[in-house]
């Protein structure tokens, strides 16, 4: 079993009727970075920057943070690395004390862009590090959090006006550095067209977009079945986000638990995805699906999808999409 795996570290992850889909990697430390390059990974799809924040009294400062990032750029070879922005506060706490304590609603305060917004010495030293690691090699700038178009447009600015500086500086860096938000808060998963001219890319992160959806805490296991995206609001908002992320020419991945499962490949095929990105450890047997997925088949059967009125309609139509083995 885990040698026909191993076979699958070169092969391309192309469905059975001949379309390539591309397997991007999560990453959290330089031993994913090594691990998703060995395994032929596309490229980098989210690179959670706050795990270099947590954990440590002290914020890293310009100079470790550049050396974090361009090192993950040089780990993937040329292969096209998505770092995060700092995603902290909600349920991830910081021993420096930027993220805020003991607000009543955490999922629903100050995290992800809303608190790098508010601390912009803090987020320019991030900005400044990423722009510089870009002049290493193909890095794109992913925000997590985002509910308005106004952060996004924010984001932009602060990014233009450090650009300016460093080229003032001296410092190398890529001049139209790619800029995608993360897809997990509902406003922009609904709103997504109205900002769709702002981005480069967008990756949904189903995990808190699950969680939003369904007021569902990602955390709380007395929840059991209800958290979870095999539900038809949450599909139907996933074909929504990547039918106008194709219709406006904006390339949308999927970068949650979701995309590394590979039961749920046919079910992300059949609404339109092409773009993963998971954790290194499933990259194998997600591309196994994918290679023995029925692409046009798959798509033939959307409809059917989203007409599943609850869970255990979805669990039909997953398993009447196994591939069978001839
Ligand atoms: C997500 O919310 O799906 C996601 C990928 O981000 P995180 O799990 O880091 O919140
Ligand atoms: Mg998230």
């Amino acid at each position: 079993e885990r040698k026909a795996l191993e076979r699958l570290r070169h092969a391309p992850s192309r469905t059975r009727d001949g379309v390539d889909v591309r397997l991007y990697a999560n990453a959290e430390s330089v031993a994913d970075v090594t691990e998703a390059h060995a395994l032929g990974a596309d490229g980098i799809g989210l690179y959670r920057t706050e795990f270099l924040f947590l954990q440590r009294a002290e914020l890293p400062d310009e100079e470790e943070q550049f050396r974090a990032y361009r090192d993950l750029v040089l780990g993937m070879n040329g292969r096209p690395v998505t770092i995060r922005t700092l995603d902290i506060g909600g349920d991830k706490a910081d021993a420096s004390g930027l993220a805020p304590r003991g607000e009543p609603n955490p999922a629903l305060g100050v995290r992800g862009i809303r608190l790098s917004l508010n601390h912009p010495v803090v987020f320019g030293t991030q900005l400044r590090a990423i722009l510089r690691a870009s002049g290493y090699g193909p890095v794109r700038l992913l925000i997590p959090m985002v509910t308005a178009r106004e952060e996004i447009a924010a984001v932009r600015a602060l990014i233009a006006r450090h650009a300016e500086r460093l080229r003032e500086e001296g410092h190398a860096f890529r001049p139209r550095l790619p800029v995608g938000t993360m897809i997990e808060v509902p406003a922009a998963a609904l709103g997504f067209s109205a900002f769709a001219d702002l981005l480069d890319f967008a990756s949904i992160g189903t995990n808190d977009l699950t969680q939003y959806l369904l007021a569902a805490d990602r955390d709380n296991e007395a929840l059991g079945d209800l958290y979870s995206p095999l539900n038809p609001a949450v599909l139907r908002v996933l074909r929504d986000v990547i039918a106008t992320g194709q219709r406006r020419g904006v390339e949308v991945s999927v970068c949650g638990e979701m995309a590394g499962d590979p039961r749920y490949v046919p079910l992300l095929l059949a609404l339109g995805l092409t773009d993963f990105s998971l954790h290194p450890d499933g990259l194998l047997e997600v591309r196994q699906a994918v290679r023995a997925a029925d692409l046009a088949a798959l798509r033939r059967r959307a409809p059917a999808l989203l007409r599943c009125r609850d869970r255990s309609a979805i669990l039909r139509w997953l398993s009447a999409s196994e591939p069978r083995s001839e």
